[in-house]
């Protein structure tokens, strides 16, 4: 019975939240034993829904990452308020179909008035275009698609009838760290890779402004500048007040990749990271990392709302012509049936308020300038960035050790089977070093203290070892 089943799953879920803050973060199995305990064979005869769903939760147990964890610090993953949660629940319930207006009235309506909200807390152009999409890159790729459309139209080309063959070169700027979904946009929208032009980036990340001016200088022909709001190891910004003149006088398109750093735009205290972002034309920001919604949640925003909105000139039959008065959220996006993800978001910004997504933002930098204290003060620790955002990059040099790539991935091996926290790696000037980013609405000092005191005993359990190996006398 239905009842019954959702009860069960409710249990469940309870259970396992309530589990969370002691389970090991982060660690699966090997694939081995996670295979091993899925039943791989398709049933010819349907199973019971109670038999299925037991299936699915007794097959995921052994294979899941437990990155909702306040301690979680890998990638830019942020966890899930419980309102999102709840609200995420309830979108599977509905069931909507957020297509056209006719299909959801209400996924249009809430998708209408969270477009406002995300504009406002974000202080971006007020009547620019919003869609929801899966994530950054499906922004970056409708961000991107619209200014190629755009700058061919500039230069007397109709992209939607004529297509690329033919068409005048564009020149794609893009600084030497730029994420690689922008890159992935760019090869799908067949602008190919040769046609990209990497501009030098100084020691954070972050574009050199005269090298860009220098090749704006050098260009013929349309162009589409790609900029950065976070760097995904750093956290540093690209200088936007620069960029967005350059862009002005070469009459370039300006997209901004900030699919966390957009946040910052929530906060006093990060303004000088980004003012004059607004001078761009269009922007990514993802919901899944910083505010802290459930995957999948991604926002593509462009200033020209009708060249966003006329992103898709065919329409479905069965969807009759554009609803001139209502939002038909497929207009906005690639995608054409879709998920209600405006539910999720509505609840989220209501829970939170601005002061809330503003605390979530301020809280996560000022736990990275606590680890970059802490971290620093362990022996052989240097902290290689300048902290100015989530995202803190560290490294362990002690003289001992020869290898210290080697040295550093094995550190984290350890801190990861240790199970108190997750970090990963990167490469970072060559070099392989912790990375460390902060983005959980729940992480707190208490969890940096932990995560230190498990990060200084991996170390000098590692320290150990590759001197025992060596016979060295310590
Ligand atoms: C995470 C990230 C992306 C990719 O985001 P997805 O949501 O995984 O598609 C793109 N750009 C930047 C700067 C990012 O941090």
């Amino acid at each position: 019975m239905t009842e019954e089943l959702l009860l069960n799953v409710l249990n469940v879920s309870v259970k396992y939240l309530k589990a969370l803050p002691y389970m090991n973060v982060g660690t699966p199995e090997t694939y081995e034993k996670i295979i091993s305990s899925i039943d791989t064979i398709l049933p010819e005869d349907g199973e019971s829904a109670e038999v299925a769903i037991d299936k699915l939760i007794k097959s995921t147990e052994k294979g899941l990452i437990n990155s909702r964890n306040s301690r979680y610090f890998g990638f830019v993953i942020g966890g899930s308020t419980p309102a999102c949660t709840a609200a995420d629940w309830l979108t599977s319930i509905w069931d909507q179909n957020a297509q056209v207006y006719n299909s959801s009235p209400i996924a249009a309506i809430i998708e209408e008035v969270i477009s406002n909200w995300i504009l406002d807390l974000l202080s971006l152009p007020k009547d620019a275009g919003v869609g929801f999409v899966t994530g950054a890159q499906m922004a970056n790729f409708t961000g991107l698609v619209t200014a190629r459309n755009v700058v061919l139209k500039q230069h007397g080309w109709d992209f939607d009838k004529d297509g690329l063959q033919g068409a005048p070169v564009i020149n794609i700027l893009c600084g030497e760290f730029c994420h690689g979904t922008v890159l992935s946009a760019i090869r799908m929208m067949g602008l190919g890779q040769k046609n990209i032009r990497i501009i030098k980036s100084d020691d954070q990340g972050r574009i050199i402004s005269e090298d860009l001016h220098e090749v704006c200088d050098n260009c013929n022909g349309p162009i589409i500048i790609c900029a950065q709001a976070g760097n995904v190891n750093t956290g540093a910004f690209d200088p936007f007040s620069e960029i967005s003149d350059i862009a002005k006088k070469y009459k370039a398109w300006l997209h901004i990749d900030g699919a966390f750093g957009l946040w910052a735009r929530v906060s006093p205290k990060l303004e000088p990271l980004v003012i004059d972002i607004d001078k761009a034309d269009s922007w990514t920001v993802d919901a899944h990392k910083w505010l802290n919604v459930p995957y999948d949640s991604g926002i593509v925003i462009i200033r020209d709302k009708s060249a966003h909105r006329n992103l898709k000139t065919t329409r479905c039959s069965y969807a009759g012509p554009i609803d001139e008065t209502h939002r038909d959220g497929s207009q906005w996006v690639p995608e054409n049936s879709r998920r209600a993800r405006g539910f999720v978001l509505y609840a989220a910004m209501r829970n939170l308020g601005r002061n809330g997504v503003k605390s979530i933002i301020e809280n996560s930098c000022d736990i990275a300038l606590l680890f970059k204290e802490l971290l620093g003060q362990l022996p052989h620790a240097r902290i290689l960035n300048d902290v100015v955002l989530n995202q803190v990059l560290c490294r362990m040099v002690p003289d001992s050790v020869s290898d210290l790539d080697k040295f550093n991935k094995s550190i984290v091996e350890r801190i990861q089977r240790d199970g108190v926290c997750w970090l990963g790696t990167t490469i970072w000037n060559g070099k392989t070093v912790l990375r460390i980013s902060i983005s959980n609405w729940c992480t707190s000092k208490e969890d940096v203290y932990q995560s230190v005191k498990s990060i200084h005993n991996s170390i000098e359990d590692e320290l150990k070892i590759s001197c025992q190996s060596r016979n060295c006398i310590k």
